[in-house]
């Protein structure tokens, strides 16, 4: 019927993306079957999805400074103030909630009790690093000492080599920039929360204070606030189109991951550990999220999630908040209609710091750890946990892996040997994409809650403003 018609036409993107994914694991499993590639060939294989992630994080860059200055001018001080505080409650609160599930299910299902880590083989330096060294590297990223620099931000040390660490050859490159090696020590140390090139928490923190400073220049500051509005629109009219290459990029994307994975093995081993971070991931996804939402905006929060399905997919396919940003704004400003004064503060800042899919993930994988090494934990060590965990997934950098490097402050904070984070390598590249797609879905959900708690605010400037430049 003609209804029918109309949902196809709304949806078409979402539903090329899905069927481009089934159709990408579905040729994966074929070629992987039938046809022996060369590595050579399994690069040649890839290169439409390295095209589609190249093009994603190459709108990051203008996409976050234009809508971070035009969302924080177009609100006045106090107002971002507030909804800056609620935003931040609400990432603090969802991630405590993650990291508490994701304790209650390790401790209960104890995935790790019936295996030892016997088989694994300790050969890696043990990094040295406390969380105080995470939070003052924290803390310097937020004051980019060079602006130029904060946009192709390489870590400041020698990238780690893959084999100079073993079991972390299986990270890519951006999370190895995390990574730096001390040479005459001959320790590893984690230096802090650079992402993909770009530190972005930097790069907010002086948009947040840019744009405070030209909401209240008056005449002058408007020039400025007209030109990063234009700068926003024309970036967001680059993200329609890169958007329509998604199907086909991703389709490539996932047929060379599944050729690429040499230990299909490993799943069966892991499988409980995997059944518990997913089990949680799930449970987060469409119990505590949707139940929060429901209590603050009233409204179903099953078609809000149904809203960002195309942001959902795309974070499960690429495994990058960062990377995913674009469209995570795209449906929450044309399916779920939130205010783009909302979504122009809060989105950028939630695909850096909140994660709660994260957060969740690193308390199991310590606590498993610690079964696997029938090490006991006490109350206190599982605070420790809980606490590191969620300074961890802030940490993270929303790229790739990136929270499989930030598990290191979580395991040296009880005692476990770090080097151990090489036992749950293997099977990272799965999990991740699952708890990225679960920190869009978070910070989706906040914007969306956020907006309901600023309602009154957002409405008295409707009132007083002259201009609106962030709804035109
Ligand atoms: N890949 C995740 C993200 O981008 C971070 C992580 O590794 O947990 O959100």
């Amino acid at each position: 019927g003609v209804n029918f018609k109309g949902l196809l036409r709304r949806n078409w993107l979402l539903i090329a993306t899905v069927i481009s994914v089934l159709l990408g694991i579905s040729l994966g499993v074929v070629v992987r079957e039938y046809a022996s590639l060369s590595q050579l060939h399994k690069q040649y294989f890839g290169f439409p999805g390295e095209i589609l992630m190249r093009m994603l994080k190459l709108v990051i860059l203008p996409l976050i400074i234009s809508s971070m200055i035009t969302g924080v001018a177009a609100l006045d001080s106090e107002v971002s103030g507030k909804i800056g505080l609620r935003a931040v409650i609400y990432y603090f609160s969802t991630t405590i909630i993650a990291v508490i599930l994701g304790i209650i299910l390790v401790m209960t299902i104890k995935p790790g009790v019936s295996q030892t880590a016997d088989h694994i083989d300790r050969t890696g330096t043990t990094p040295n690093v406390t969380t105080v060294d995470t939070l003052l590297d924290l803390l310097r990223n937020m004051f980019p000492e060079n602006l130029v620099q904060a946009c192709f931000q390489q870590s400041a040390n020698v990238v780690v080599r893959a084999a100079s660490w073993p079991g972390l050859g299986e990270l890519n490159e951006s999370a190895l920039c995390l990574l730096s090696w001390q040479n005459i020590t001959k320790e590893y140390k984690i230096i802090g929360t650079y992402s993909d090139g770009i530190n972005v928490l930097g790069l907010i923190v002086f948009c947040v204070a840019f744009g405070l400073v030209i909401g209240k220049m008056g005449e002058k500051g408007r020039i400025l606030l007209e030109f990063f509005d234009a700068l926003n629109e024309a970036t967001m009219k680059l993200v329609q189109i890169i958007m329509c290459y998604m199907p086909v990029g991703i389709l490539f994307l996932i047929a060379a991951k599944i050729i690429e994975v040499e230990d299909w093995e490993i799943f069966k081993k892991m499988g409980l550990y995997m059944v518990t971070v997913l089990s949680g991931l799930a449970i987060h996804a469409t119990i505590c999220l949707p139940l929060i939402f429901f209590v603050i905006v009233r409204k179903n929060p099953y078609t809000f999630t149904l809203g960002m399905a195309q942001a959902l997919v795309t974070a499960l396919m690429i495994s990058s908040s960062s990377a995913t940003l674009p469209v995570t704004f795209r449906c929450a400003e044309e399916n779920n209609r939130i205010d783009k004064r909302i979504t122009r503060f809060v989105l950028p800042v939630g695909a850096t710091i909140n994660m709660d899919g994260t957060a969740l993930y690193e308390a199991v994988a310590a606590i498993f750890i610690a079964q696997l090494n029938d090490y006991a934990l006490d109350v206190g060590q599982i605070v420790t946990i809980s606490i590191t965990a969620t300074v961890a997934s802030i940490g993270a950098a929303g790229v790739p892996n990136a929270g499989l490097v930030t598990m290191v402050i979580v395991l040296t904070a009880v005692g476990l040997p770090a080097s151990d984070v090489t036992l749950i390598v293997a099977v990272d590249w799965l999990l991740d994409r699952f708890r990225t797609m679960i920190n869009v879905l978070g910070d989706a959900y906040g914007a969306g809650i956020v907006q309901k708690l600023s309602k009154r605010e957002l409405e008295r400037m409707d009132l007083t403003s002259d201009v609106d430049v962030a709804n035109p």
